[in-house]
């Protein structure tokens, strides 16, 4: 039973690693979200809304068997007909399972967007919770290099807007199927010369999934991995010309990269291109966005091939981000706080509150509810951050004027005829 059911003594409490987002903050996510919106639909992405949950198969199938997210950190459930349904860890898998059920990949391109909450049963810390939100983009139906470098262009575009520094670009190439085979085997024999120096999850790796054990943030296991053969120098020519195209395109940007050939990215369905931005400003949870080339995965999945490449960038690093770069907080407060002492005049404040926001749909108008002093009022007001109080008391109401007060500035109080107020208060927003 939980605690709190029994007893209204005890406090409910919030899952772990699932957050409240508070009203001072959700303004700064709603900024950085608009901000992050404007720029990729500026590039042609247009949005697409999906379920939170899909059947758990999707993910595996996807995803891979021999990764994180599947070992341990789905949140899988049976619905009441006996389903095995998943709270969705990424967005990826959802969309390629939208684009395919509702035949947008038939002869058509698509650029995509959609963004909301994913869940991951990790151990929460710092920039690392169990219900997190992102961002994410994908271009389905282009073969690239050119949509592989717009995507990463697009995100260097986002950082400038937002004012946000302290990130770095690594790019790597995963080359095509076969390169992969051939680099596997490769791997798996340097990998089974060291194996007594191998942690328990590489060891399982190994055999399953070898690429996997480059991807180990176990601190133990960085000399072994830096010393393993590197997958760059297994590429085809299709695959070095593609990886050569992406590089071009990125240098003509000036947007400048490392190249990384251990970046592997934690899932399997990836080819040719992968990607991360990285920053050094929040501890050790230093992805933001990554993202890759998933070519065979509308094809694995059950769709016709289509080639396809994506980004998905964390919205609560992104947050943190910001704020350790200094960005302005965006805390919504009213323009204007009308303070309506006695009964007439909470009566012509309500008229006039609603004249306001006919007049000025963009100017936040906040009437004063649950009476007070004349005092008492204004110090709301003050409080609320609004630039004006209009002030509205018998003598105000018995003139058919109201009273505005700069509360941000030095000027006098005027005093204002109610038919001119909607006019005067338009002047300053
Ligand atoms: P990490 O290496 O930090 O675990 P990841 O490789 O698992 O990240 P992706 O699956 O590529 O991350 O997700 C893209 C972005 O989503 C990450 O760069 C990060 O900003 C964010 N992200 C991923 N997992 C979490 C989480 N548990 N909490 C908060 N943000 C997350
Ligand atoms: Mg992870």
């Amino acid at each position: 039973m939980i605690p709190f059911l029994e007893s209204s003594a005890v406090k409910p409490k919030a899952i772990r690693g699932m957050n409240d987002i508070l009203p001072d903050v959700a303004g700064t996510w709603r900024y950085l979200e608009t901000i992050v919106r404007e720029v990729v639909e500026s590039y042609g992405y247009r949005e697409i809304r999906l379920p939170l949950v899909e059947y758990t198969e999707l993910f595996r199938r996807s995803i891979g068997e021999v990764t994180d997210i599947v070992e341990k950190e789905m949140y899988t459930f049976e619905d009441r007909n006996g389903e095995s349904l998943t709270l969705r860890p990424e967005a990826t898998a959802s969309m390629v399972r939208a684009g395919i059920t509702n035949g947008l990949l038939h002869n058509q391109r698509q650029k995509l967007w959609t963004a909301g909450a994913m869940f991951r049963y990790e151990k929460p810390q710092k920039g690392r919770y169990r219900q997190f939100h992102q961002f994410d983009v994908e271009a389905m139906g282009y073969a690239g290099p050119d949509v592989d470098a717009e995507l990463i262009i697009m995100c260097a575009r986002m950082w400038r807007r937002l004012g946000v520094g302290r990130l770095s670009l690594e790019i790597n190439s995963l080359g095509t199927p076969d390169t992969r085979a051939r680099y596997r085997e490769e791997l798996v024999s340097y990998f089974s010369s060291v194996k007594s120096k191998l942690d328990e999850d590489s060891i399982r790796r190994l055999g399953k999934n070898p690429l996997r054990i480059l991807d180990s943030k176990n601190p133990e296991m960085q000399q072994l991995i830096t010393d393993a053969p590197v997958m760059l120098e297994f590429l085809d020519e299709d695959s070095s010309q593609h990886f050569a195209g992406l590089k071009t395109l990125l240098d003509a940007a000036e947007v400048p990269y490392t190249v990384n050939p251990r970046l592997v990215r934690g899932l399997d369905y990836y080819n040719l291109t992968v990607f991360e931005w990285l920053t050094d400003a929040l501890g050790s949870q230093g992805g933001i966005c990554s993202g890759g080339r998933y070519d065979g995965l509308v094809e694995k999945l059950g769709g016709r091939a289509t080639p396809a490449v994506g980004w998905a960038m964390g919205i609560e690093r992104l947050v943190g981000l910001y704020e350790v770069c200094g960005g302005e907080p965006r805390i919504g407060t009213p323009d204007v706080y009308i303070v309506a002492v006695g009964d007439a005049a909470l009566g012509r404040g309500f008229e006039l509150a609603e004249s306001l926001r006919d007049a000025l749909p963009a100017v936040q108008v906040q009437l004063n509810l649950g009476g007070g002093s004349f005092k008492s009022q204004l110090k709301r007001a003050d409080k609320s951050g609004a630039a004006y109080a209009v002030i509205l008391g018998e003598e105000e109401v018995a003139r058919g004027e109201a009273g505005l007060k700069p509360l941000r500035s030095e000027e006098d109080q005027i005093n204002v005829p109610l038919d001119n107020l909607a006019a005067t208060i338009g002047q300053h927003f």
